[in-house]
């Protein structure tokens, strides 16, 4: 047998987004990629900060002793230090280096975090819709997916997440700001998550952690107040990483901390480190643990996202499609007019929208859309998003 049977399972259920990226290439070949608006993909738009390109040429020159070599698995204490620092800031908790581990993205922290507290058949609730890998690297660390709705608007569903809960309940992964959503928590919700899983952890004689993963803490509108998870509640560990807020995702950096409140903190943080070296990672890649340490509290570049996201929604508004304006990230996740969202998606491709399906997300009838585009793309593409509202007008269904 070439492949085992679970991975060949897991790949024919993701062949959508292959297929999906070849009908979009097909598309641009056809029709010239000027008049396709490819909001398909989670790239970030734009480069990363100049100060930060300057930082790499300056390490290269100048490198610090045995910047190549191995080094501690959990990463450099500089590194450790600078991201224990900001959290500190942001959270008001007294996070240390030692409880730090400087990952390969929030991808690697996340598997790190579930290899950490995972023994085989753990559950761990996801809230729909999610991100789609949560569902691998849950499996990955051998637990099992627990999925709990959030509610119409896309928020914390604290019945739901009670009625998943069981004493087979390791963790709870949350993701604020959202992808596929935009939703960001509101506080008194986390605080509300907190004192369930209090009252849980009490009833089934085990803590509960909250893995919050959050690459894009930073990328938040307008008017909308974000705090970070580990603020509220106690047994948090936090995944961020570099890949948005400097758009750095092909470098790999980011980390992994474990709240100073969180049940048998120290413990955890061993183990995390622990697995970040056995999951083959070894240590984060060392240069760019260097350069983003003197930019963790550097902000995002928001500007681009508010305008997008401040002009698809004006579209989407007169188009009379029906979204849910999104706090933060680089998404929206407008509701299919019609029952069947591949219908909807088949209407958005003609009319040169590439979009993805939100049942590859778990939640069906919707559909993402990435707006991490060019300003000009965008604006370019609200008559197509106009034309694809009128072919719907008067069958949309409003929140
Ligand atoms: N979590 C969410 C919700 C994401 O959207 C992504 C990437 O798009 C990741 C994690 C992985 O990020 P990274 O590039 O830091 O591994």
């Amino acid at each position: 047998m070439p492949a085992s049977p679970e991975i060949r399972e897991a790949i024919r259920q993701g062949s959508w987004i292959r297929k999906m990226f070849e009908d979009g290439v097909a598309l641009k070949a056809e029709r010239g990629e000027e008049n396709v608006f490819d909001f398909t993909l989670g790239n970030p738009y734009g480069d990363p900060p100049a100060a930060l390109s300057a930082e790499l040429a300056r390490l290269c020159a100048d490198p610090p002793p045995g910047l190549h070599r191995y080094m501690p698995n959990a990463g450099v204490p500089e590194a450790r230090r600078a991201a224990a620092r900001s959290l500190s800031r942001s959270t008001g908790l007294p996070f240390t280096e030692d409880l730090l581990v400087m990952t390969v993205g929030a991808a690697g922290a996340l598997n790190v975090a579930l290899h950490a507290l995972l023994s085989p058949g753990d559950e761990v609730v996801i809230l729909a819709p999610y991100f789609v890998e949560y569902l691998f690297y849950i499996r990955n660390a051998g637990g099992a997916p627990v999925v709990a709705e959030t509610d119409a608007r896309f928020q914390l569903d604290l019945a739901a997440v009670e009625a998943a809960l069981t004493p087979k309940t390791r963790a709870i992964l949350i993701n604020s700001p959202n992808n596929p959503t935009g939703a960001v928590y509101p506080e008194e919700d986390l605080a509300a998550l907190d004192r369930a899983l209090s009252s849980a952890e009490v009833r089934f004689g085990n803590p509960i952690y909250v893995v919050s993963d959050e690459p894009y803490r930073k990328i938040v509108f307008r008017g909308v107040s974000s705090t970070p998870a580990a603020a509220k509640i106690r047994n948090t560990l936090v995944a961020y990483s570099h890949s948005k807020d400097l758009n750095l995702p092909g470098e790999r950096i980011g980390y992994l901390a474990v709240s100073p409140r969180a049940a048998d903190a120290e413990e955890v943080a061993g183990a995390c480190i622990f697995c970040n070296r056995v999951l083959g990672f070894v240590n984060a890649p060392a240069l760019f643990q260097f350069a983003a340490s003197k930019f963790e509290d550097e902000p995002a570049d928001v500007s681009v996202y508010q305008e997008n996201r401040d002009v698809l929604l004006d579209a989407l508004g007169r188009s009379g499609i029906d979204v849910v304006p999104p706090g933060g990230a680089f998404y929206l996740f407008p509701k299919s007019p019609v029952p069947d969202e591949m219908a909807f998606l088949a209407a958005a491709r003609d009319e040169g929208i590439l979009v993805v399906p939100g049942s590859g997300f778990g939640r069906s009838g919707h559909v993402r859309a990435a707006y991490c585009l060019s300003p000009e793309t965008v604006r370019r593409s609200v008559p197509a998003w106009e034309r694809l509202g009128r072919r719907y007008s008067g069958k949309g269904t409003r929140r």
